[in-house]
């Protein structure tokens, strides 16, 4: 397995991490991984995997280790991160941080932290909408849909809210959030390359500082 550039987007729930990392992949052709997302396949799918994992997501917690490592090396022996890859939502917790570094094999990943107001983060995340068609995310708040908080203006798909996205599993996220994700910023800060991003401003401006930071 061959790597180029490997990027980490580190943040709570509601940093945007999901929304750059797609406009990143758009702009560098880097593979974007998001376990969250496979996950939800996984669920939607059915699979064996994501039966074992529906109820844990729903209930904001973090599914088993292996499980998640498991679908990370999938991703990785399809062969397609030769440019580049993002990670976005993914190492988790300290056990998953050594694994990646394991799976790198001395490639230095390049870690972006994306930092956002805790009293942001609720709305973002509570007014969150994804097409059941496109992907394209939305947000009733801030980027509504023209057509809607039901429909998608690119693709007339369905507007969906996650089921994580209630404001009790809000809480509970934030709560996992706070116990196992956030050592992550002082493990990657200490090995270098690690830089943070105001991610309070708009998505087109924090866009455009990852991209120079991730070049
Ligand atoms: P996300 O879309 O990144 O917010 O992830 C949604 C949910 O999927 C999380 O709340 C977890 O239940 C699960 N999940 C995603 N990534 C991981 C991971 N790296 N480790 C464990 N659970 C994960």
């Amino acid at each position: 397995m061959s790597f180029g550039r490997v990027v980490i987007l580190l943040g709570a729930p509601g940093a945007g991490k999901g929304t750059q990392a797609k406009l990143l992949a758009e702009s560098s052709g880097y593979l974007h991984v998001s376990t969250g997302d496979l996950l939800r396949e996984a669920v939607r799918q059915g699979s064996e995997l994501g039966k074992r994992c529906k109820a844990i997501m729903e209930a904001g917690e973090l599914v088993p280790d292996e499980l998640v490592s498991q679908l990370v090396e999938e991703k990785n022996s399809s062969g397609r991160a030769d440019s580049g890859m993002i990670l976005d939502g993914y190492p988790r917790n300290l056990a998953q941080a050594e694994f990646l570094s394991r799976v790198l094999n001395g490639v230095r990943p390049k870690t972006i932290r994306i930092r956002v107001d805790e009293d942001q983060v609720v709305k973002r995340l509570s007014g969150r909408r994804t097409c059941s068609g496109c992907g394209r995310i939305y947000n009733v708040f801030f980027s509504p849909s023209a057509k809607g908080e039901a429909e998608c203006e690119a693709c007339g798909g369905k507007l969906l809210q996650r089921k994580d996205d209630r404001e009790e599993v809000i809480r509970e996220r934030m709560h996992v959030y706070r116990q196992q994700t956030a050592p992550m910023i002082g493990y990657y800060s200490s090995r270098g390359d690690f830089f943070e991003v105001d991610g309070n401003r708009s998505v087109s401006e924090v866009a455009a500082e990852i991209d120079r930071l991730a070049a």
